[in-house]
């Protein structure tokens, strides 16, 4: 089977698995409008005012009928069907798919083939995601009734193999009713790692599966986190399927070699501490490799620290109360979490990674790669490419909120670390009050200013609602 055939047939999947259900409905709509009329009543007298019914025509079937498609795609890459409204516009410099309305920004008699959405017009250069595992991908793609136990249960699958805690809040309640499933989260977000052994009297959880008690691994996971209630419930989970990915996962993931490794020497010598460092840098080029080896990935330390370990590095101590916060900018900060997306325990985003053509941190202009280009790319579908993450669901929905509060929080400690370039100081019954003494400081207004330009902060606000109170 092709690689695009795993991407988009047998129908036009991708679109569902993103839930544009709307999208899928609107492509139907459009073409059944475009074999009964070729009119656009678009301003009709009639309808001003009221929802406009978009009635296709023959100019918008033109794309279809480009080679672009034809042309870019290798053989096995072929689209089985395309209906009018699919992405069939493709990137020339990253390969992604786009839609027309996403190829017609800021380009709209299509003369550039190079899209901002993907790759900010280029500049953006970041490996594909290895091809997954044929197991992994057959649990995702599969129509058998372990695949589909597996992605309706993805979520539980996935936090039975995580190394790390989510530590926002998620809102259970919105999905008691009908409809489709949402994944909804409040309080401040952020990813907890813990010690290598449960405390005493505790049961193992998270990285702790894969060092404490793995004679019995299976049914630990199991119980964390599953039911084995198969019966009663047939969205349970499966031992045979928990079984199989713990055996995949062994065989192609770094962070679980490097982890088996420290429960062998645990199992050896259980008096002897020991330690594992998650290395948070890596030298080699973010734009052409992604792929590490255990070794890259983490170290085992036995007795005691040797001194070269980066700031940036996780030490995970034998026992500790105390949980750890991850930095988003780790760079196993997602393979961490979300092992059944990354099998491979890929890259995730670095500070460290220029765009495209830049050799030095001296060239002018923006040339980091921001965590928010970093998503907006990893987030596309591409000729080429098969991403576990866009065939998710449930996982995908999570991936997407996570990436979003991620992007939030680094945005948030840019303000925080940057108060004097947006004039902070400018605020100056702060600092009046401050030195008059003569009340707390720390009552009045926020210890950090966010501008306006910070969406829907307390300044956007106020000034949208300005801006509409102008308009009235
Ligand atoms: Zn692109």
């Amino acid at each position: 089977m092709g690689i695009n055939q795993n991407l988009f047939g047998p129908s036009n999947e991708l679109v569902k698995y993103l839930g544009f259900n709307n999208c899928i409905g609107l492509s139907i709509r459009l073409s059944l409008a475009a074999s009964s009329s070729t009119s656009n009543n678009i301003g009709n007298r009639k309808t001003r005012g009221r929802p406009v019914k978009y009635r296709f025509s023959e100019n918008d079937i033109l794309p279809l009928r480009l080679t672009s498609v034809d042309t870019q795609s290798d053989e096995n890459d072929k689209f089985t069907r395309i209906l009018p409204g699919d992405p069939i516009y493709i990137c020339n410099e990253c390969k992604a798919r786009v839609w027309k309305d996403e190829a017609m920004r800021g380009n709209k008699t299509f003369q550039k083939k190079v899209y901002s959405i993907c790759c900010l017009n280029g500049k953006v250069e970041i490996p594909n995601l290895h091809y997954p595992p044929e197991y992994l991908l057959d649990l995702y793609k599969g129509q058998s009734d372990k695949s589909k136990n597996f992605i309706e249960n993805i979520r539980r699958y996935n936090m039975m193999f995580s190394f790390t805690s989510i530590g926002g809040k998620i809102d259970h309640k919105i999905n008691s009713g009908r409809g489709p499933y949402v994944y909804r989260m409040y309080g401040q977000n952020y990813h907890l790692v813990g010690s290598l052994l449960p405390e005493d009297g505790h049961n193992a959880k998270f990285l702790q599966l894969y060092i404490y008690d793995t004679a019995n691994e299976s049914e630990n996971r199991i119980t964390a986190y599953g039911s084995r209630n198969i019966s009663s419930n047939p969205y349970s989970i499966e031992f045979g399927t928990v079984h199989e990915l713990q055996g995949l996962l062994d065989s192609v993931n770094p962070l679980v070699q490097m982890f088996r490794m420290a429960r062998d020497r645990y199992e050896f010598n259980q008096a002897e501490p020991i330690r594992i460092k998650l290395i948070g840098r890596t030298d080699k080029d973010g734009r052409t490799y992604n792929l590490p080896t255990a070794d890259e990935v983490a170290a085992l330390i036995v007795g005691d620290l040797d001194g070269t370990t980066d700031k940036r590095d996780i030490i995970l101590e034998t026992k500790s109360k105390q949980l750890q916060r991850i930095s988003e900018l780790h760079v196993r900060y997602l393979a961490l979490q979300y092992p059944l997306l990354f099998p491979y325990a890929e890259d995730g985003y670095r500070t460290d990674v220029y765009h495209k053509g830049v050799e030095s941190p001296d060239d002018p202009g923006h040339i980091h790669l921001t965590i928010r280009e970093f998503f907006a790319y990893r987030l596309q579908s591409r000729v080429g490419e098969v991403s576990l993450i866009l065939f998710s669901r449930k996982l995908l929905q999570q991936f997407i909120v996570d990436a979003y509060t991620m992007v939030e929080n680094t945005r948030l400690n840019y303000l925080r670390n940057n108060q004097k370039i947006l004039r902070a100081s400018s605020l100056t019954h702060l600092y009046d009050a401050q030195d008059s003494c003569s009340s707390n400081v720390s009552d009045i207004g926020n210890r950090v200013v966010l501008p306006s330009s910070f969406t829907r902060g307390a300044r956007y606000m106020r000034e949208n609602y300005l801006d509409a109170m102008a308009i009235v």
